[in-house]
């Protein structure tokens, strides 16, 4: 067995997903010495999200400020800190929700200062022209939120960690299998090679395989997955401006063209033939 070691203080980040990609590189542009190490850089939920930047309707005030500050920092990376990640700000519409549900969102959201109006169905048929007529909300109106957009993630995590490699952080492409202790303390990680990657500090941004590695050490992480539809077509010139959060289905358009549908946020089974339900919700 070997020990990979470093003199000067220094940090592990286990997952190269949007969380530990970022993480990563925020550690990086603060001169941290950091080993990022994935067994898929790029992630695994991650370039498999929706990928929509918002604070949203539905989590507590506590919650919706986490989340604002979140819309805001994707600002000031894109606009000074590191440009060139793929960020789209196109707003969002939403008619996805029951006419009163609406309202309640608004009132609600316009009294913690968030940016989002009424907007009539012309208005709709004027931000996305490509909306057939059955496509728009039956009661005649939805609600436009001017500030929210969107990432392609996976491509937004490439970026940080190459950006966080130019910076000096080392990328190790390897599993993470346990962890090395010295003491009851936490001093670094095992990889399915035998070595052992030793550190000050070790960042846990494994997304679900958090899971098993936490259960090692005896911690139980509720987190669980479940199965869902998110359909990619093919490439097409533009056709839409924003995200779109509509009655049965959310899409927006990403910035290689394709367009991206999906049904639940919450997850839902596609069925056994989800090619075929994919089809039947893009034609219905
Ligand atoms: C369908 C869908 C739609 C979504 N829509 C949105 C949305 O609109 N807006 C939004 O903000 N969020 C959305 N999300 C949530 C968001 O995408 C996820 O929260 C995010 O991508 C999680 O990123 P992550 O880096 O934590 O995990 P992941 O992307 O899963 O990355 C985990 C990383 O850990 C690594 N790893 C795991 N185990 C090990 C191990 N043992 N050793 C080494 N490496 C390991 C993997 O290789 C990978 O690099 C959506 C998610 C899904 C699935």
């Amino acid at each position: 067995m070997s020990v990979i070691s470093s003199c000067s203080p220094n940090i592990v980040v286990v997952g190269g997903g949007i969380v530990g990609a970022s993480i990563a590189w925020h550690l990086a542009a603060r001169n941290a010495n950091v080993t990022i190490v994935a067994e898929d850089f790029g992630g695994t939920a991650t370039p498999n999200s929706f990928a929509w930047i918002n604070a949203a309707y539905g989590n507590p005030k506590f919650y919706y400020d986490l989340r604002y500050r979140s819309m805001a920092r994707w600002r000031t990376l894109g606009d000074e800190l590191l440009p060139g990640l793929p960020l789209h700000w196109g707003g969002s519409l939403n008619w996805g929700m029951s006419p009163e549900e609406l309202e309640e969102y608004q009132k609600q959201h316009s009294s913690w200062g968030y940016d989002i109006t009424r907007m009539e169905q012309s208005e709709i048929r004027g931000r996305e022209p490509a909306f057939v007529d059955d496509a728009l909300p039956k009661w005649g109106w939805g609600l436009y939120a001017g500030e929210e957009g969107a990432v392609e993630a996976a491509d937004a995590a490439h970026h940080f960690i190459a950006d966080a490699e130019a910076r000096g952080a080392r990328v190790l492409p390897a599993e993470v299998t346990g962890f090395v202790k010295k003491g009851n303390r936490i001093s670094g990680v095992a990889i399915a090679s035998g070595e052992e990657v030793h550190a000050h500090h070790i960042v846990l941004a494994a997304g679900l395989g958090s899971v098993p590695l936490l259960a090692t050490e005896g911690i139980t992480l509720p987190v669980t997955s479940k199965a869902g539809l998110l359909i990619h077509t093919k490439p097409t010139g533009p056709l839409l401006n924003g995200v779109t959060y509509a009655e049965e289905l959310h899409l927006r358009q990403k910035l290689d063209g394709r367009i991206l549908v999906g049904t639940d946020f919450a997850g839902g089974d596609p069925g056994p033939h989800p090619q075929k339900t994919a089809e039947e919700l893009l034609l219905s």
